[in-house]
């Protein structure tokens, strides 16, 4: 890997600006990350400072004041939040569910695969044949799983913060195209430019993302399994890829006592990381999710020991 260059200036080369001469514009390190991000969605890519900076970019690039979103029900809530920000500048929003077409008359589609923390899959071929840009947030997929851009979609966009960047360490944002001269543009000049630091551990994260989200995968679906057999468990949402899943627990009460009484799983929010986190989502999302919803994103521990601790978790309560 080459070393993190944290300048902000590079010297005109026989007195004329060369590829890198000042970092809102681009950089080497950030270059290094996008390219390797580019390679694995099969187009372009671009960072951002985060995932919701990601959004924010994305949609004042392409939209005007008087135009709609069509944005996939159950997704991540702060998407939406994202979107109520900017309806005061004339950007609404309508929710739709993505299992089937998006409606008409919206000038974007926003889909989320699968979505956070329901794990519904849109139907990415319904989209396609949508006249609007389509973008799919595939933070949860991954392009270890799924490839949006050679599915019709327009615009991959990631959450790098999550699996991508993968440590908990890093946050970041990215977006995928065919074609990003535009957006780069747009980036450049509003200054939602990234930072090298982030851009580095984006690069080491991607060397490991796909022994990282298959080993996740695996310890995924055998915890989906035994918690589907679990009496104190209603009901398990888990797509048979990636390391998210979410279960619901009889009632608010019981999952506050369930995610308190790991010893293992890390309670915390957030998702992606080698490290096993749950929560509640209830705290943040309210009657949008069920009360005893839990929210688990698998990391890379003994799958046994991570079974062994929901296990006696969910003992504590019965
Ligand atoms: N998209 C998804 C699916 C997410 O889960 C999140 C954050 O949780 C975001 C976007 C926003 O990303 P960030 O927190 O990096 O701004």
């Amino acid at each position: 890997m080459d070393a993190l260059d944290r300048s902000t200036i590079w010297p005109y080369e026989d007195g004329a600006p060369g590829r890198f001469y000042y970092s809102r514009y681009d950089s080497p390190t950030i270059a290094d990350a996008e390219a390797a991000l580019g390679a694995l969605e099969g187009g372009e890519a671009l960072l951002f400072p985060s995932g919701a900076g990601a959004t924010t970019a994305l949609v004042l690039h392409l939209l005007q004041p008087g135009d709609t979103i069509a944005l996939a029900e159950g997704c991540y809530f702060g998407t939406g939040g994202t979107f109520k920000t900017l309806a005061k500048w004339g950007i609404r929003h309508v929710e739709f569910d993505q299992t089937g077409p998006p409606p008409d008359g919206v000038q974007l589609v926003w889909l989320e695969a699968p979505s956070n923390p329901f794990l519904t899959m849109p139907d990415l071929e319904a989209a396609a044949a949508h006249p609007a840009p389509v973008v799919v947030d595939a933070t949860v997929a991954t392009p270890v799983y799924l490839k949006p851009l050679e599915r019709g979609a327009d615009y991959v966009l990631h959450s790098a913060t999550k699996y991508l960047a993968g440590h908990d360490d890093a946050l970041l944002g990215a977006v995928a195209g065919r074609d990003l001269a535009a957006l780069k543009q747009f980036r450049t000049s509003t200054g939602i430019s990234p930072a090298p630091d982030t851009a580095w551990l984006l690069a080491r994260g991607l060397r490991t993302l796909e022994v990282r989200v298959r080993r996740q995968t695996e310890t995924a679906t055998l915890l989906a399994e035994r918690l589907r057999a679990h009496p104190a468990v209603e009901i398990v949402r888990y797509p048979g890829f990636s390391g998210l899943l979410s279960f619901d627990v009889a009632d608010n009460e019981t999952a506050l006592r369930v995610e308190t009484s790991t010893r293992l799983i890390v309670n915390a929010t957030s998702l992606g990381g080698v490290t096993s986190v749950m929560e509640n989502r209830h705290r943040w999302e309210g009657d949008r999710v069920p009360p005893g919803l839990l929210r688990l994103s698998v990391g890379l521990e003994d799958a046994e020991a991570l079974w062994a601790d929901l296990a006696q978790a969910l003992a504590s309560d019965t």
